[in-house]
């Protein structure tokens, strides 16, 4: 079973069983308690309620997305909480996708000052991305993840049997996160990558350990994003404003969607600046293509998404900063690029359509 140790807890990557068990007993938590949403209560927590039943745990299930990561959301969970009799000795899981992970912990991480938690990731997205690195929080005052902490779980158990009710769409999004930290940063994943172009055959176990091991190699180097952590923001600047602008019409996308097309846009970027090479332009293009298609973006919405860019957190002064590839398997973090080249990778996008 493929386990990441790391300095304080390991990510283990295979079927919660047994061995899963008898660690959590021996942990001696004074009370344990699950936390699902209403999809995952209902897909996720079958799989593994009977092994859990020996701890009598206390349930809390919350409504399912993005638009309930909020602190009315994380009231609730803290009155259940207290409901419960729990204490800083207990334990909390979250079962669920990133919007669990990232709320479960910070409520569990702040609950009186701080009682441990286990990541249970239920989707690709979340255990590639949202379980590793500690981020954790909630949405507010309209600003994604703005209120939180950093603060490491106990364990992380990856499951790849809870795919099995992810629908493609899911499957596809989170898959962009593995395409990402090969381009990044191992050129032999990415040259793997290209032989898969239909993901209903993939050995996900496989995928998702290789891939939260470059995620975690990073994050080791920079716990806090201070440097070389902002490595993971590629095809992020570009893709979360056109994520942020879809999310108002009527077709909104998926995070993974957008940040595809985000890749392709700053891959142009990076030919252009930093002389990555016209044919691996081409492959990376290509195969975003295959795996996504092309998202038609409306002529007419530069300006939006400039304006968006232009607020993005990760800007250390004026100007929009990047994080580009010099080269598959290469990064190069704090780059920028004028409003016009910004545009003009937008027009690239454009015309593959
Ligand atoms: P999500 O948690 O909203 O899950 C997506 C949908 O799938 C939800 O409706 C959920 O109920 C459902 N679902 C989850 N598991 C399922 C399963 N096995 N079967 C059927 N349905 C299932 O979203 P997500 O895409 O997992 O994560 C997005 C969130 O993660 C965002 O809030 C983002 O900010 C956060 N995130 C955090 C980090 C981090 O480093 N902390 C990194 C990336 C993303």
């Amino acid at each position: 079973m493929p386990v990441l140790q790391l300095d304080h807890y390991d990510i283990d990557i295979s079927p919660i069983g047994t061995d899963h068990l008898r660690w959590l007993a021996a942990q001696e938590f004074a009370g344990i308690a699950v936390l699902t949403d209403d999809n995952t209560a209902q897909h996720c927590l079958p799989l593994i309620k009977e092994q859990l039943a020996v701890f009598q745990p206390h349930y809390i299930t919350v409504p399912a997305g993005e638009k309930h990561k909020t602190l009315e959301t994380c009231q609730h969970i803290w009155e259940q909480l207290f409901q419960a009799g729990a204490g800083r000795n207990w334990c909390l899981l979250n079962l669920g996708g990133g919007v669990i992970g990232d709320m479960g912990g910070f409520c569990a991480g702040t609950f009186k000052r701080g009682m441990d938690f286990i990541q249970i990731p239920t989707t690709l997205l979340s255990q590639v991305d949202a379980s590793v690195g500690g981020k954790l929080g909630i949405d507010f005052y309209g600003v994604k993840n703005s209120i939180g902490l950093f603060r490491d779980p106990r364990a992380v158990w990856a499951d790849a049997r809870f795919f099995q009710t992810l629908s493609a769409r899911e499957l596809r999004s989170g898959f962009a996160e593995i395409i990402k930290h090969a381009l990044i940063a191992d050129v032999q994943q990415w040259q793997e990558l290209q032989q898969i172009t239909h993901l209903e055959s993939i050995d996900w176990s496989e995928w998702v350990a290789r891939s939260v091991s470059i995620k975690q190699e990073i994050v080791k180097e920079d716990p806090h994003e201070k440097g070389i952590r902002k490595a993971l923001n590629f095809g992020h600047t570009i893709g979360h404003a056109i994520e942020s602008y879809f999310l108002e019409t009527a077709t909104p996308l998926l995070h993974g969607e957008a940040i595809a097309a985000g890749m392709i846009c700053e891959a142009w970027l990076s030919a252009k600046q930093l002389g990555l090479s016209k044919p691996k332009l081409t492959a990376i293009t290509d195969y975003f293509l295959t795996i996504y298609g092309h998202q038609a973006i409306p002529e007419g919405i530069d300006e939006l998404l400039l304006s968006t860019m232009r607020q993005d957190k990760k800007n250390e002064d004026t100007r929009i900063n990047f994080s580009l590839i010099p080269a598959a398997g290469k990064v190069a973090v704090n780059q920028t690029a004028t409003e016009e080249e910004i545009v003009g990778s937008l027009v690239y996008y454009r015309a593959l359509g």
